[in-house]
């Protein structure tokens, strides 16, 4: 334990999560979340007393609401939602499949979609086949990648031509942490609307989408909220716009009465017609466990513990890996910095690899860059110091 760890309020968390007692560094927690302790309990108790007792009575009693329980306990914990605007289901590339044409088609006449080259690769590839789909035309926004979208950048991008902006809140890449409500107004002010990805802070960074004017987001369960993985993604949809946007995939879950089992398809009224098909019950047990556990951390005692500890790697690496030639590849000011900090050297891809070996393991993307996922209650500034130093070692082993 360092210092930092003992003045940590929030050290203690830690002890709840499956592995964190082993010596294993772990910087990857923004791609897959550590299991909580509790967690294995009540996928247990799930099997035993609610699938086998309640048996198909389950989808009634209480199955049947979760993908919209769960959507308000995101809203009130993470999301900064009003009830009844967000729901669980699908993964987060099916949900943006739907929600871009939803915007799309809530757009006619606009010909264009705004999105930058440094997005997440499942936006891009989702934007291009809508583009083609729909006939409309994207329109690239090229991006540093040890940065993102700033509003420059995107008030230069958007016209009367545009229909909709797909902007990652934090960048997968370099941590640029998007200013929401700014690039919202620019976009609105083009008569746009605005999809944000929110993979990447959601359960890290404190959200207000109601009160920044979003009016489209999805994100994952997996990451920083520890859902397990391939948990569902949730979905959030502005109050506002529930009655007038609609949905491609036009399943039975998203109808108005689903059990009705009428001849044709009528949008269920509210952010159910976003469903489609059967929810993935199973999959969102675990991520309850972690919702819990954030509401009673505090979501701003959260971010200010990833602050100190994305802050501190930056530091650590100033102080041990500079001088091999390893470059911080993030944002420094931490007000435009999310959950993890990346760090780039030519020889990152071969010292990724080693870590593993090593049990150190972050993750690798390219050009060059070593990411560490810092998991505000699962990881140690101890994890870091230790993680930073096998990093120095196997670049020294490789020189
Ligand atoms: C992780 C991630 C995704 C993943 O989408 P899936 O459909 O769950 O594979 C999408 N967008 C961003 C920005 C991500 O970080």
């Amino acid at each position: 334990m360092t210092d930092l760890d003992r003045g940590d309020p929030l050290a203690s968390y830690r002890d709840r999560f499956v592995g964190a007692d082993q010596p294993l560094v772990y910087f990857d927690g923004n791609s897959l979340g550590r299991p909580l302790r509790v967690t294995g309990p009540r996928l247990a108790r799930f099997v035993e007393e609610e699938w086998g007792g309640r048996l198909i009575r389950g989808w009634d009693e209480r199955w049947f609401d979760l993908p919209r329980t769960i959507g308000d306990d995101l809203g009130r914990v993470v999301l900064g939602a009003a009830p009844g605007q967000a729901a669980v289901g699908d993964s987060t590339t099916v949900l943006l499949y739907k929600l871009m044409r939803a915007a799309v088609a809530a757009r006619p006449g606009r010909t264009e979609i705004v999105i930058d080259r440094d997005n997440f690769p499942t936006d891009r590839y989702v934007a291009a086949g809508i583009a083609e789909e729909c006939g409309l035309t994207l329109r690239w926004i090229d991006v540093d990648t040890s940065a993102g979208v700033t509003a420059e950048l995107l008030s230069a991008a958007v016209s009367e031509q545009t229909a909709l902006v797909v902007v990652s809140h934090v960048a997968y890449r370099s941590a640029w942490l998007a200013d929401v409500p700014e690039l919202t107004r620019i976009a609105h002010d083009a008569g746009a609307l605005v999809l944000w990805d929110l993979c990447h802070s959601v359960g890290s960074v404190p959200l207000e989408l109601d009160a920044w004017g979003v009016d489209l987001a999805v994100g994952c369960t997996y990451k920083y909220l520890n859902g397990g993985p391939g948990a569902p993604a949730f979905l959030y949809v502005a109050e506002r716009h529930l009655a007038e946007l609609t949905q491609p995939i036009q399943g039975w879950m998203g109808a108005v009465d689903p059990f009705l089992m009428g001849p044709s398809y009528a949008p269920a009224e509210g952010i159910r017609r976003f469903l489609s098909g059967t929810p993935a019950i199973v999959g969102m047990l675990a991520l309850q466990d972690m919702l819990a556990l954030i509401e009673s951390a505090g979501l701003d005692a959260v971010r200010a513990k990833s602050v100190a500890l994305t802050s501190y790697a930056i530091e650590v690496a100033d102080r041990l890996l500079a001088d091999a030639g390893v470059v911080v590849a993030s944002p420094r000011d931490p007000a435009r910095r999310g959950g993890h900090v990346t760090l780039n050297h030519p020889l990152m891809r071969e010292v990724t690899a080693a870590l593993w070996e090593r049990d150190v393991i972050p993750d690798y993307r390219d050009p060059h860059g070593l990411r560490l996922g810092l998991s505000p209650l699962s990881t140690s500034f101890d994890e870091v110091d230790r993680g930073l130093a096998e990093v120095r070692e196997v670049l020294n082993s490789l020189a």
